[in-house]
């Protein structure tokens, strides 16, 4: 009896210690909510295994579209810090902040991260953008962050974030953050070279999504499917820009995975161009799983349709 006992409260010990050890273990990472899978990524590659990361969006969806949902409160609700790209990209984070009722991430808290914070904004209208019409951009293009120029800004960003909340791991984090430059320096290279050969090819896309990529490879984007951001296309436009296509000698389209790739395909035909599926994010497409293996999927993509 005293030895059945005896075992059940060693029993009872081991599975309290092992409780108490898993609940530590998850309890010292810093728990982070991005809005959007590149920033994840990002943060993962800065935050190494003392951050837990999760994102509101997949990289096959539409962030200008992403609906709110109780899973993305439910997320958000025990987040130490969340990030999100700004630049009016993911505004509806701020409803589903609302609905998580967790002071960490609301706006002003140093858990809340914009990375937008000293990214120089390219298409940031001259004359003011009436948002009631339908222009997804109105204070700028907010696809920057495949562009690999601006990782180090962004990964900055994401490292002053964690730091404020986790100070004794900065030494860390600056370490993962430089590991993480090096690799990113090592890919540049051989991106630079892979479309060196290309430099000053002309590319539609159908949403301006990547103008921040396409200006840091020198290549340039003559035109839009969209009459203007997050706009369908009208026929109308579609007759001038097929024409401006074909006397510029535009040989391909960049296409996001949820965007009508048929009328692309019919645009590009009429053009004597081909349309090609991008990485419009990390995990928009089979292979884009990382930050530098999206980059290096669209380098690919390009390259080869450009030759
Ligand atoms: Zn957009």
């Amino acid at each position: 009896m005293a030895m059945r006992s005896r075992i059940t409260t060693l029993f009872a010990l081991v599975l309290t210690v092992g409780l108490t050890a898993s609940f530590a273990n998850a309890a010292d990472k810093v728990r982070v909510v991005t809005t959007i899978p590149d920033l994840k990524s990002l943060t993962e590659a800065v935050g190494g295994n003392l951050v837990e990361v999760d994102s509101l969006t997949r990289g096959t969806q539409n962030f200008h579209e992403a609906e709110v949902r109780p899973s993305m409160m439910l997320k958000l609700r025990r987040a130490d810090i969340m990030i999100e790209n700004g630049a009016d990209l993911d505004t509806w984070a701020d409803v589903a902040v609302l609905g998580a009722n967790n002071p960490n991430v609301v706006r002003g808290a140093p858990g809340r991260i914009d990375v937008s914070r000293g990214i120089p904004l390219l298409e940031v209208p001259t004359t003011r953008v009436d948002r009631s019409m339908g222009d997804v951009h109105p204070g700028g293009n907010p696809h920057f962050s495949l562009d690999p120029g601006l990782a180090p800004t962004i990964t900055q960003t994401i490292l002053e974030g964690l730091v404020r909340l986790a100070p004794q791991h900065r030494g860390t984090f600056e370490r993962n953050r430089q590991d993480f430059l090096g690799r990113l320096d090592g890919a540049m290279t051989r991106w630079n070279k892979s479309l060196e050969p290309v430099k000053g090819a002309k590319v539609v896309v159908f949403h301006p999504d990547f103008i921040y990529f396409l200006t840091r490879f020198g290549l340039v984007q003559v035109g839009a499917l969209e009459d203007r951001p997050g706009i369908p296309p009208s026929p109308q436009h579609l007759v001038r820009l097929i024409r401006e296509m074909k006397d510029q000698k535009v040989k391909v389209i960049l296409v996001e995975p949820w965007n009508d790739v048929k009328l692309a395909n019919r645009v590009a035909e009429d053009a004597g161009a081909r349309a090609i599926v991008m990485a419009s994010a990390v995990g928009a497409v089979k292979g884009a799983d990382n930050y530098i293996a999206a980059i290096d999927y669209n380098v690919k993509a390009l390259a080869e349709a450009l030759r």
